[in-house]
């Protein structure tokens, strides 16, 4: 492959734009080489500035479950845009979405519109805390709820109590009241809050994590961690980003059959533009601003366009009654030829998968949180990421993220992609 014109576009961006990205991962510093700058994208494939055609295995990094530029998708944004961009008044088709959304989702009755995930979960935390009259909130290691401050908390050793915050800006003073616990692992939650009795808001959660590669979550945590949270005053919020409208209509909640208190959402709620939501029951949600007292605005939130691309997309889901069984089928096949492939070359790995997230560790233990995630060998990964891409097959360029696969990929993409990685496994 040539990625002359991209190294160039790199080249420009990097001289007007941060790192030339709006987004870190997206610079490939954690696999090396430059950035590849796409053109156009259709279906399961992305077209570089080169004229390279790649599978796409990021998908936006969630968005696009039913394939790049999706009929249905892309004719309501253009039919909006011709009517106007954005009012900043209340519209009808932010009623349809929201009336939609709340038939697809369980245990919510009103949903609110912001602009991203990060939005969304900041949003969520000040809610449960202005809700529940508490300051202090949990949050796993090595899970992801966007850039706001006190989300930025990097996991202390063990049950360490206080938060030590991982990017210079943010104080001392916010991450005290970020308290880290470890994935999958009730006892030190428990500790946790017997260590903090009467201080905490909320506990957040991935009820599958995807930010540390997918890591699903073990038998009954999910459950013990809902009881934990009820039996304490606490309220128990989903962070769906990744999971809602991908892992089933009504997502994780849906799928492990969990009540939460609130959930977020973000990515296929938005149909790739930018989307975030947060919702709950009544008695939550009463709580926000003009009703209640807890503030929470945006110029652009429920902009027309995001709304029509979002609901053309839910629609989409709503009304195939096969697709999520589709898409766990190809996930499915998908990591049977990998595992194949990998251990006839002898490639020491894990795979993990819940629906249509996946994610390959290099690494042979069972990989169930953070401290697991990070043992993977990144050397290896770099390897299998360049190769894949040399092959034609666009993974996400950081050992720590998930794959998501969409509805446009084929059998025969599929096929091609565990074809490369036989060919890759045999330079790892
Ligand atoms: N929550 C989860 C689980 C995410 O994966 C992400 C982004 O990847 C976010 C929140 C933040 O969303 P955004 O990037 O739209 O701000």
């Amino acid at each position: 492959m040539i990625y002359k014109r991209s190294s160039a576009l790199f080249a420009e961006a990097e001289k007007v734009i941060p790192g030339g990205v709006n987004s870190p991962v997206r610079a490939f510093k954690g696999v090396g080489g430059t950035p590849i700058f796409v053109k156009e994208a259709k279906g399961a494939y992305l077209y570089d500035e080169d004229g390279n055609r790649l599978i796409d295995y990021i998908n936006s990094w969630g968005p696009m479950i039913l394939g790049h530029a999706h009929k249905p998708v892309v004719d309501a944004v253009v039919e909006k845009a011709q009517k106007g961009t954005s009012f900043g008044m209340p519209t009808e088709i932010e009623t349809k979405i929201a009336e939609l959304a709340v038939s697809m989702v369980p245990n919510i009755d009103k949903i609110r519109f912001v602009n991203s995930g990060t939005e969304a979960c900041m949003s969520a935390v000040r809610l449960a805390r202005g809700f529940t009259g508490k300051d202090k909130f949990i949050k796993f290691a090595g899970c992801y709820h966007g850039h706001s401050d006190s989300f930025l908390i990097q996991a202390g050793s063990g049950a360490s109590t206080f938060g030590t915050p991982n990017s210079p800006g943010v104080t001392q003073g916010t991450a005290k009241d970020t308290l880290l616990a470890k994935y999958n692992d009730i006892d030190n939650v428990r500790a946790l809050i017997q260590a903090n009795k009467d201080e905490i808001a909320c506990v957040i959660i991935e009820p599958v994590a995807g930010n540390m590669g997918c890591i699903p979550p073990k038998d009954g945590f999910l459950q013990s961690l809902r009881d934990l949270c009820s039996e304490n005053d606490i309220l128990l919020i989903f962070d769906e980003v990744m999971t809602g409208f991908r892992l089933s209509k009504g997502g994780a909640q849906e799928l492990f059959n969990i009540k939460a208190d609130i959930v977020c959402f973000g990515k296929v709620i938005g149909g790739g533009l930018p989307v975030g939501a947060f919702a709950a029951r009544n008695e939550i949600m009463n709580h926000l601003a003009p009703l209640g007292p807890v503030y929470q605005a945006g110029t652009l939130s429920g902009n027309p366009l995001a709304m029509a691309a979002g609901l053309a997309m839910i629609s989409e889901l709503n009304n195939d009654s096969e697709i999520f069984t589709r898409l766990e089928a190809k996930t499915k096949y998908l990591h049977e030829g990998i595992a194949k492939v990998l251990a006839e070359n002898n490639v020491v790995h894990t795979i993990n998968r819940v629906g249509s997230m996946i994610s390959v560790h290099f690494d042979e233990g069972a990989v169930t949180d953070f401290d697991t995630a990070a043992n993977g060998n990144n050397e290896t990964f770099k390897t299998f990421f360049h190769g894949l891409l040399g092959e034609g097959v666009y993974i996400a360029p950081s050992a720590f993220e998930t794959w998501f696969i969409t509805d446009a990929l084929t059998y025969e993409d599929l096929d091609f992609t565990i074809a490369a990685i036989d060919k890759v496994a045999k330079t790892l």
